[in-house]
């Protein structure tokens, strides 16, 4: 999906203010409890890739930048030119947030869905029982000096745990990490004793709504159940269960 001109990570990132493509990554592996993330890269294809990288190859968990793209060389991935990650449809995006922000100033702008529609988010059960969850994503649109979103901070965008849930969160990020949203369902369920469905409901449509965050997670438990909540009007998504077809929905059921 990083490679589709579709998503908002890799090839269709959403651009910066200063019209850059600045990407960020996390993985995590509910069986081991190891994760890897990166932050402000600009010159990976696949920054799912590097996070992993990360997670398998370095002592550490987050890197962000030119250090991230140093390490990523270092471990042999080709850097591309940042013309790769130009499509048209995202510069227009752009074009248009900074008009809308000469108009109205910079603190009236409430983004839109359309500034950042496009993260990609996976979440996993494999037969062996063991969870895993990761998300990529470009950020927000006219996002500003080296703004980093949920998709780089383990356990605000990605959390796996085998003992609870693997989750990947998609919308507004600065609300989603002050929430700390993938962890704080796996807590719930944890410290709680809630189901996966009813913690996910209650971080969404509780404590994100009461806090006008917008957006939506996907998570999946350990026995298989899934369910993907948005206070959004649509969240692009889908699912495979083991020897079905695949399903794939935008707005709600
Ligand atoms: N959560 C991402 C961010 O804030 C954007 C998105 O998922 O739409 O960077």
């Amino acid at each position: 999906m990083e490679n589709s001109p579709l998503f908002n990570a890799g090839k269709g990132a959403v651009f910066t203010h200063d019209g850059k493509n600045e990407q960020d990554a996390t993985i995590v592996d509910g069986a081991t409890g190891m994760a890897g993330a990166v932050a402000g890269v600009k010159h990976i294809a696949n920054p799912i890739d590097l996070a992993r990288l990360v997670m398998e190859k370095s002592s550490h968990v987050l890197l962000i930048g030119d250090g991230a793209e140093v390490f990523a060389v270092t471990e042999g991935m080709r850097l591309v030119d940042e013309k790769y990650f130009h499509t048209d449809r995202r510069w227009n995006q752009l074009q248009k947030a900074l008009a809308k922000e000469r108009e109205a100033g910079e603190h009236a702008v409430r983004l839109s869905e359309d500034d950042r529609h496009g993260t990609v988010g996976a979440v996993a059960l494999d037969k062996s029982g063991n969870l895993a969850a990761a998300t990529s994503s470009g950020g927000m649109t006219n996002k500003k000096f080296g703004r980093v979103g949920d998709s780089a901070l383990v356990g605000a965008g990605t959390w796996a745990d085998n003992d609870t849930c693997a989750v990947s969160t998609t919308g507004h990020g600065e609300y989603f990490m002050r929430g700390v949203v993938a962890y704080d369902v796996g807590a719930l369920m944890a410290y709680k004793g809630m189901s996966l469905e009813e913690a996910a409901a209650a971080v969404i449509h509780n404590r994100l709504t009461l806090r006008e965050g917008t957006g939506g997670l996907i998570a999946i438990d350990r026995q298989g159940n899934f369910t993907m909540p948005f206070n959004t009007e649509g969240m692009y998504r889908g699912h495979l269960l083991k020897g079905g077809q695949p399903v794939v929905k935008i707005f709600r059921d």
